[in-house]
């Protein structure tokens, strides 16, 4: 494996086999004077006796048409990349294009190397075979001095096309990461799957199969034709892809105990919710709210009669929402106002003292890390609710929380004492009396990557001046 110099990568579909292989046999723990079971004996001896063959394979050095070296071509990367379960690789061609429509596609760089032990899901792989692929396509642009917009990247994993065209902060930090890596240098394009060269380092080629693989030497087909000719794919990208994150889960714990013994023993039953039935789940608790503080109001309008002339919630000519017959609304004069969503023309009603305002307020404060004002919060809450003295209500469970206390808190403020005489006294020459001050160690790094060095801080500071 060593000994196999190659530093292009232009035999990686044969290395990788005993790449792989090896790897295969740090799994199962294989000593060095192991001998090896039969299946893993028939690999090696089969690479190894091909290894003979790799003197016949011939790979041409210039990326422009032989003969026409000097005349003016435009350069522009192609990058292939794949994944399977036993490596993720990356092929760069480099495609000089003439004026009179002359193509000519060479394998400039390729890379593969095996999955790591660890278990990785296939999308993951992909990508860093992407990366593996921005990677390479960045040193052969930086030799070959090509603008960054000239490079095109192929792939056969609807994944990596996806996460390409996908905004990358909608994914958890680290797969966000490596895709705006990845977007940064290239425009995805689909390829199928046997048109993909890079395809060919993820099974392994033999050496002859190799030597003669045209698409491997010179890249798919298509490449050679014009630009208008090559495959395109209208991609969509769907919402929800791998690496995503996913919305808050919230498991719901239905406990049937009411004395039946069976049913208390299989305590608790856990349910995802969806969001519907979430939204439900809280206007359940509106309603409750608002029948235990409006009884009379929330009779006469569930049973479809109009509010008596002396009800507390008759400014605020309340309906119900068809969708939620049982919720109190603000009737509000926005009820044209069709651009904006259902609960912030017709908010749904809170009474001041209820347990399931001071909840919500609660939550909504923890959501804000307790770091708004209480008008503030009222300003997030009334978005969706209208809280009856509403005011009241933010500025009295501010008074209570005991995290926004801690939060807010002013620093006091002690008197400071009037400077001792050693400070003030003369001679006032700069540094004749000093206060000294010491602190450490500090890890410090000087420059990329070195190991941390252990430092010392000394303070002298002047006492006069
Ligand atoms: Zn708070």
């Amino acid at each position: 494996m060593a000994s196999i110099f190659d530093r292009r990568g232009q035999l990686a579909p044969f290395t990788i086999r005993s790449r792989v292989m090896f790897q295969e046999l740090c799994i199962l723990g294989v000593g060095w004077d192991d001998p090896l079971d039969a299946e893993h004996t028939r690999r090696w001896t089969s690479c190894f006796s091909e290894l003979g063959d790799l003197a016949l394979i011939r790979a041409p050095r210039c990326f422009k048409c032989p003969g026409r070296e000097s005349s003016v071509a435009t350069l522009s990367l192609h990058v292939f990349t794949d994944a399977s379960d036993a490596a993720y690789t990356a092929n760069v061609y480099v495609r000089a294009e003439y004026p009179d429509g002359n193509v000519r596609v060479t394998l400039a760089l390729a890379k593969a190397r095996p999955c790591p032990i660890k278990k990785m899901s296939i999308p993951k792989l992909e990508l860093k075979g992407a990366m593996l692929g921005v990677c390479l396509a960045q040193t052969v642009n930086d030799e070959l001095d090509l603008p960054k917009a000239d490079a095109t990247n192929w792939s056969d994993s609807m994944n990596v096309l996806h996460w390409v065209r996908a905004h990358s902060r909608k994914f958890k930090i680290d797969v966000g990461n490596r895709i705006a890596e990845v977007q940064e240098y290239l425009a995805g394009n689909h390829v199928l799957g046997k048109l993909n060269p890079a395809d060919k380092s993820t099974r392994g080629l033999t050496v002859a199969k190799l030597a003669s693989d045209s698409v491997w030497w010179s890249g798919p087909e298509f490449l050679v034709q014009q630009h208008n000719e090559w495959p395109s794919r209208q991609i969509t990208v769907p919402k929800e892809l791998p690496g995503m994150v996913k919305r808050a889960q919230v498991m719901a714990f239905a406990v049937h105990t009411r004395g039946d013994p069976e049913a208390a023993s299989t305590a608790a039953d856990s349910v995802e919710l969806k969001s519907e039935e979430l939204q439900r789940a809280e206007c359940h608790w509106y309603a409750i709210a608002q029948a235990e503080s409006y009884p009379a109001s929330y009779r006469q309008l569930t049973s479809g009669k109009s509010l008596a002339a002396n009800d507390p919630l008759l400014r605020l000519n309340p309906v119900l929402h068809k969708d939620y017959p049982c919720v109190l609304r603000v009737g509000g004069r926005l009820k044209t106002a069709s651009h904006l969503p259902e609960h912030t023309r017709h908010p749904i009603i809170l009474p001041q003292h209820h347990r399931i305002t001071q909840l919500i307020v609660d939550a909504e404060d923890r959501k804000c890390d307790h770091s708004v004002g209480p008008n503030h919060l009222l300003a997030n809450l009334m978005l969706r609710l209208w809280i009856i003295r509403g005011k009241v209500v933010t500025r009295s469970h501010r008074a209570h929380c005991v995290l926004c206390k801690k939060k807010w808190a002013t620093v006091a403020l002690q008197q400071i004492a009037p400077l001792p005489l050693f400070r003030t006294a003369p001679p006032c020459r700069a540094f004749s009396r000093v206060g000294v001050d010491y602190a450490g160690p500090f890890r410090t790094k000087q420059g990329c990557g070195k190991t941390q060095l252990k430092r010392y801080l000394c303070v002298f500071s002047c006492l006069q001046s």
